[in-house]
């Protein structure tokens, strides 16, 4: 395990993440993230109690997802920024990749409901698919 340090846009969350040497890397393309966030999203998943943050300082949205399943988005309440998401139906946490101050790690990374909304501007291989 590697340990990085990352935070949110504004500093008040600073924060250490403990990741495996080659992180699973996903590029979630669905409706539901875009409409979140504005765009094409990066999350890391997370091993259990990877994160050292205190989750009750920070704002919280929860909706279902496409099974039904509840989704939990955690971001700071100063500066709005996405730090984590909580998806019950794998009852995983993922990091937003972007909160990591050094992103040299992140090397590859599947893209996912990629059929449901994809910018069409973007090109994708099919060896970056995860099916
Ligand atoms: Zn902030
Ligand atoms: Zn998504």
């Amino acid at each position: 395990m590697i340990n990085k340090t990352a935070g949110c846009f504004c500093g008040e969350h600073k924060f250490n993440v403990l990741l495996d040497e080659k992180p699973r890397v996903f590029n979630c393309h669905c409706i539901d993230c875009r409409k979140k966030i504005g765009g094409i999203i990066s999350i890391i998943q997370l091993r259990e109690n990877a994160v050292d943050i205190d989750k009750s300082k920070l704002g919280t949205y929860e909706h279902s997802g496409g099974s039904g399943n509840k989704i939990k988005k955690f971001f700071c309440k100063k500066c709005a920024a996405p730090i984590l998401t909580y998806v019950s139906k794998w009852d995983k946490f993922y990091l937003y990749a972007g909160m990591l101050d050094d992103v040299s790690i992140l090397k590859s990374a599947y893209n996912i409901f990629y059929e449901d909304s994809h910018f069409p501007f973007m090109e994708i291989s099919e060896r970056e698919l995860k099916t």
